[in-house]
């Protein structure tokens, strides 16, 4: 299925190159400290205090750091189309971050295919269809480890 006409279901949460998509989170620029969605008022680290952060593009792969089946629709952010259909959501260690994120797993990998320490890429895919068409969220896949 293409999702090349597809648009992103939040704007500013990820960057829509398919090819290697990325989450858009904020760096404190006093403390290094990352956020995700966006901080844009102050840090949130007790300790620092500081108030500028910068928008930068997080990792795009990590490890798994738990996961659990969606049986019922999980709050926003996540949009999910009706009727609602179980999917794994993934809590993610961002390589280089090493700040948890959650997402959806990509279509067709359960909880069950997925397990602590795993490593995941970050891909765009359909979360969704509204009226206006197909939505895209970002899921995780897991990376095929060379043997
Ligand atoms: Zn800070």
């Amino acid at each position: 299925m293409s999702t090349s006409d597809a648009k992103p279901a939040i704007e500013g949460w990820f960057t829509t190159n398919t090819d290697a998509p990325a989450l858009i989170g904020s760096r404190c620029t006093a403390c290094s400290s990352y956020y995700f969605p966006i901080e844009s008022t102050r840090c949130r680290n007790p300790y620092c205090g500081g108030s500028e952060l910068e928008e930068v593009e997080l990792s795009r792969t990590g490890k798994v750091w738990s996961v659990t089946s969606a049986s019922y629709a999980p709050p926003k952010p996540f949009i999910a189309d009706e009727p609602f259909q179980p999917f794994a959501i993934v809590a993610v260690e961002l390589e280089k971050e090493k700040m948890v994120v959650l997402g959806r797993a990509k279509d067709g990998v359960n909880a069950k295919d997925l397990k602590a320490g795993d490593r995941v890429e970050v891909i765009l895919e359909r979360g969704y269809t509204d009226d206006e068409g197909d939505k895209l969220v970002w899921k995780f896949q897991p990376i095929q480890e060379e043997a």
